[in-house]
């Protein structure tokens, strides 16, 4: 099958701003941040999506920088949601802001939540993302749960020597709450403090897991699913997933294009490649023009990516300039 048959998923990122600052996200020099004028403005982002659906997209993640540091995220949510091809609207949050917007967000037509938590240790927690704001974030993840997001998912990338001996607490998280766990291999990015020596891959979490908590049972797929491989702890209100970008990458079925703040087009989340369509965008492209560039993009969606192989390029981008 070829991608462009296949490719029915838009991620876009809305801003490179983050109120936090994640070890393993930004870069441990000075971040040069964009001015207001290279960001895409909703109403060009907008014009994007209503393309793209013509073209197939189905499914829309926003995503960030922090998402919900935007001013008029919520309004801008909405609008996609409330186009009719859209048939699965989704938010990644680091959840700082997420208790005073949750009533917002679901009145928006938002369907489901993905929130960053990688400690359950508020030391920890400052220590990893520079801010003394573990209560805020589980005080939203509780927010949204009150206002029935299902599921909630809780993403979290573990790193040798700083929160993997969290692994098991994390997972058992499901058994006490319906969340779903989701651990996540560190992707070697741009120029992190993250070390590539502090990956732990997949089977080693799921080991972890195992010898503390018991049998991960498999969860059968659903057709929404995405690449994350699903279980259940025994008795578990919630479910543990992994996603393996590194040790068992799923390029055969990536079904994504992602838009970076910037307003390029990204096909592939590591590799370097990318196509600007903001810049021809606002010199007048017609509606069919900016549909060509999608398709192209589309079209030369990389096999497969590199990471993890010996001499593979180096990614240069950050994770927060494009959206994870
Ligand atoms: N600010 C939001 C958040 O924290 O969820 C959205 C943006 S963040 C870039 C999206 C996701 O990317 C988060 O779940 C984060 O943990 C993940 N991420 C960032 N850098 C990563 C890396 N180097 N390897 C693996 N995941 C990473």
């Amino acid at each position: 099958m070829s991608f462009s048959s296949k490719v029915n998923y838009l991620r876009i990122s809305v801003t490179d701003r983050c109120n936090l600052a994640c070890c393993y996200c930004v870069p441990k020099d000075q971040i040069s941040l964009l001015t207001h004028r290279d960001i895409a403005r909703y109403e060009e982002i907008l014009r994007i999506v209503r393309a793209s659906c013509r073209l197939g997209i189905t499914k829309v993640r926003i995503t960030g920088g922090e998402p919900l540091v935007r001013k008029g995220i919520v309004d801008f949510i909405q609008s996609i949601a409330k186009m009719p091809e859209i048939q699965d609207l989704s938010i990644t949050t680091n959840g700082v802001l997420l208790e005073k917007n949750a009533r917002a967000l679901k009145e928006s037509g938002l369907k489901r939540i993905n929130i960053s938590l990688d400690t359950l240790i508020p030391d920890r927690f400052r220590q990893i993302t520079g801010k003394d704001l573990f209560l805020q974030v589980w005080k939203g993840i509780m927010a949204v749960m009150d206002q029935g997001f299902s599921p909630i998912k809780l993403n979290t990338v573990v790193m040798r020597g700083v929160n993997d001996d969290e692994i098991e607490a994390l997972a058992e998280l499901s058994l006490k709450y319906p969340v779903h766990m989701r651990f996540i291999e560190y992707m070697p990015m741009g120029n992190s403090a993250v070390d590539s020596a502090q990956q732990i891959l997949i089977p080693e979490i799921k080991r972890r897991i195992e010898q503390r908590a018991g049998e991960l049972i498999p969860v059968e797929r659903g057709i929404n699913d995405g690449p994350a491989r699903r279980f259940k702890l025994p008795d578990a209100l919630g479910e543990v997933g992994f996603i393996s970008p590194v040790s068992s990458h799923f390029c055969h079925e990536c079904n994504r294009l992602r838009l970076t703040s910037t307003g390029t087009l990204r096909p592939c989340l590591l590799n370097n490649l990318e196509y600007d369509i903001l810049t021809p965008l606002r010199k007048g492209a017609t509606d069919r023009e900016i549909e060509a560039l999608i398709m192209k993009s589309i079209r030369n969606k990389p096999e497969s990516h590199h990471l993890g192989m010996v001499n593979s390029e180096r990614i240069e981008s950050q994770m927060f300039s494009i959206g994870g």
